[in-house]
């Protein structure tokens, strides 16, 4: 056993995951596979919520559901106030992009891996708001340029827009050298950290963002249909939340409102509060096992994979970056990537594949078209991707 896979019990964690007995799971991009821990406590408040009722089951569980704001704030080192829930990664995203105050000539700084939804809604406030995008090229490794950032800044740059892991390929961008730069010129700094939340350790002090997104579904091992939102004390006042109802907002007097204190302003009152609580502990899950040692022996997993992969004849691995993390994309001559993943989930290997809609100008640029994304996490083995492999190459 190597030193990285020894930091880990990871045979804890399967026996914590039965499915994987039955399954071989490498698509922990897509979703992951909730641990028992969590999915039981999705389960309990269900359970409650048929036996006691909805609003009842909310009051009774107050205090499981309200330390999801603590809890997600040690996650990212931030202040329970500057967390919301939201539905999803996107909306959790939206819901701070669209708040900036945008005015015709604003310019979005971003980067080519940027997340497909993200990058229309770039180009629906382009068009809405006569905004311009400054498109950042990659460095010879495929990251972001941070140089070539610096020099694209201007008085007219009103966001940073980054996302800090692509959903299609393994690079890891440099999140922490974009905030240095956000932070030196005063630009504000959104870092969709969708597929880094579980899978890295993330500090906002450190990364230097003023709003992050993040879903529950994937490496965090959360229940889907849920996601988060950090918003910065020191910037939410500049930002004018696009929805608003009765939970974001107090309904003073009958011309007015006040917004909520914190980031809650960005929530909406009703929500899936068994996801709520399930995702609490699914980020206490992560904490306890560590994110250091998810991270290391992630990446070790992915290297492993990526490495036994090119053994292969006829499969080249795309992954860029100087970071990479444990996404792990790849092509196989004369298998179309939609064909091999049927063949694999046909043998109970869950993959997924990315087409060119999701990172046109990821993909554009490098002549590819559809990709294999097999991702892994800490409770996956050596041995899996020995069998993942030979079912590739057959
Ligand atoms: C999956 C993903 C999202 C969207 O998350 P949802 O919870 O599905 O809304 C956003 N950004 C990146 C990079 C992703 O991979």
């Amino acid at each position: 056993m190597t030193q990285a896979s020894a930091t880990i019990d990871w045979e804890h964690y399967r026996n914590e995951t039965p499915a994987c007995r039955d399954i071989l799971h490498f698509n922990n991009a897509g979703a992951s596979l909730m641990p028992d821990p969590v999915h039981q406590a999705v389960v309990d408040h269900l359970e409650l919520e048929r036996t006691r009722g909805g609003y009842e089951a909310a009051d009774l569980t107050e205090a499981a559901h309200e330390a999801f704001y603590p809890v997600f704030a040690r996650l990212l080192g931030a202040q329970p106030e500057e967390i919301a829930y939201v539905e999803n990664a996107t909306r959790a995203w939206d819901m701070a992009f669209y708040a900036v105050p945008w005015q015709a000539g604003d310019r979005i700084l971003t980067h080519g891996v940027a997340y497909a939804s993200n990058y229309m809604a770039f180009l629906q406030v382009a068009k809405r708001h006569r905004v311009a995008i400054d498109l950042v090229p990659s460095d010879e490794s495929g990251q972001v340029d941070v140089n070539a950032m610096a020099e694209r800044v201007n008085a007219r740059t009103k966001l940073i827009a980054l996302t800090h892991i692509p959903s299609q390929g393994g690079l890891i961008n440099p999140a922490a050298d974009v905030g240095a730069l956000a932070r030196d010129r005063g630009i504000l700094f959104l870092l969709d950290a969708c597929q880094s939340a579980g899978q890295l350790p993330l500090n906002v002090a450190h990364l230097g963002c003023h709003m992050l997104s993040g879903t529950g579904r994937k490496f965090l091992r959360g229940p889907r249909g849920t996601g988060f939102l950090y918003v910065s004390n020191a910037v939410i006042d500049q930002l004018d939340p696009p929805f608003i109802d009765l939970h974001s907002a107090t309904w003073t007097a009958v011309d007015q409102f006040v917004f909520r204190a914190g980031a809650r302003r960005f929530e909406n009152w009703e929500s899936y509060l068994a996801g709520k609580i399930g995702l609490r502990h699914a980020a206490e899950y992560a904490m306890a096992i560590g994110l250091d040692a998810i991270q290391t022996r992630n990446q070790y997993l992915a290297a492993t994979l990526r490495r036994r992969l090119r053994d292969i004849p006829g499969v080249a691995v795309h992954d860029q970056g100087r970071n990479q993390c444990a996404i792990v994309t790849f092509t196989k001559a004369n298998e179309p990537c939609p064909e091999l993943a049927k063949r694999l989930f046909a043998q109970k290997i869950n993959v997924s594949v990315s087409t060119v809609q999701t990172g046109r100008l990821d993909f554009a640029p490098r002549g590819l078209n559809t990709v294999t994304r097999a991702s892994v996490h800490y409770y996956n083995t050596e041995a899996e991707i020995e069998r993942f492999c030979e079912a590739v190459a057959d």
